[in-house]
């Protein structure tokens, strides 16, 4: 009888439940909208109610090892109150974690979204052949995570790795954190919808403006359709993206010397228009990247997964994109209580 954990990833729009067992296989994925404007309790209910139901399910054929929910926003661990949460609007200090234990009756594993999706990109996706990794998202906003030793670097209080608010411009636009040129104005699907809005008002994004008049759906993906078809201001955007995700990579890189860096979130199918400016910049402004970076004297070809075989030859720096999708905060959040099993905090 294999045990399984039961992984949740609360968003802003969807709410999705899995049974994952200790493999790593996902058993089961339940899809639900979270209707966040109906109040916060009838989340958690829709949650708890969804939770037993896969829960009865697989009880018969394995034993239940614990249930990880990865949340946007910032958790205070030991208390288990989210205490900001830009996509749940009044939530904030919701004691979001006894909510959920008093209505299953067991203990439940609070995180944020982006390290989950860190932690199961470790376990199962793109850095399964590394323990220490660091990982940003680009969806509606900039998360990130940190892995060391194959479980989440917490900081003190749970709210490490908070990546998007590096700043890449210190008189940039305003954040809603409270400071300004965070990466996170410069990188997520919102700030390139943001970018190409500006560019529109100046009178020289032509073809901009005739898709966003075209397409009342108007957003992140067709800016970036427009730029491989080979329109210049849609292909400026991207390269502000790789030059800010650059900036911050170079600076992580330089601090941690971890030896993969994973792009993962919505904004990351975008790759090939926000990638190449990404590396350059990387190359010119970190000097422990130059020196580990694969190629002529390094295994490994930029970009890509190294094999798992080649590591031991000459240690590299991966920079690359995450393998997972939209499963890597369910696979993650699932993989919460068995790295706690391991290791108890
Ligand atoms: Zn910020």
């Amino acid at each position: 009888m294999a045990p399984f954990a039961i992984g949740v990833d609360l968003g802003g729009t969807n709410l999705r439940i899995a049974a994952v067992d200790s493999n790593g296989k996902m058993l089961e994925k339940i899809t639900t909208s979270t209707q966040v404007t109906r109040g916060r309790q009838l989340v958690i209910l829709e949650m708890c109610n969804a939770i037993q139901q896969v829960t009865t399910k697989f009880r018969s054929s394995g034993q239940l090892a614990g249930i990880g929910v990865g949340i946007p926003g910032i958790i205070d661990m030991q208390s288990g109150l989210l205490r900001e949460s830009p996509n749940l609007p009044g939530w904030e200090d919701y004691p979001v974690r006894e909510e959920i234990e008093r209505r299953l009756g067991t203990s439940v594993i609070l995180e944020n979204d982006a390290n989950v999706a860190a932690l199961g990109e470790t376990w199962m996706g793109a850095a399964t052949s590394v323990d220490d990794m660091c990982m940003m998202t680009l969806g509606t906003g900039v998360g990130g995570g940190i892995v060391v030793d194959g479980k989440i670097w917490n900081g003190m209080t749970g709210m490490a790795g908070e990546l998007g608010h590096t700043p890449v411009d210190p008189n940039g636009v305003p954040c809603g954190c409270g400071s300004r040129g965070c990466v996170e104005q410069y990188a997520s699907a919102t700030a390139i919808k943001r970018m190409a809005v500006e560019a529109i008002a100046t009178g020289e994004a032509p073809e901009l403006e005739r898709a966003m008049s075209e397409d009342p759906e108007f957003s992140a993906k067709v800016v970036y359709q427009m730029a491989i078809q080979g329109d210049e201001p849609a292909q400026k955007i991207f390269h502000t993206v790789g030059h800010s995700l650059g900036i911050v990579i170079a600076s992580v890189i330089n601090i941690l010397n971890l030896p993969m860096y994973v792009i993962g979130g919505g904004v990351s199918s975008a790759w090939d228009a926000f990638s190449p400016t990404m590396f350059e910049v990387v190359r010119q402004r970190s000097f422990v990247y130059r020196n580990t970076a694969p190629g002529e004297s390094a295994a490994g070809v930029e970009g890509t997964k190294i094999h798992d075989d080649a590591l031991p030859v000459r240690k590299s720096t991966i920079i690359t994109r995450a393998l997972l999708g939209s499963d890597a905060g369910l696979i993650g959040a699932a993989r919460l209580p068995m790295t706690r099993a391991l290791a108890p905090v």
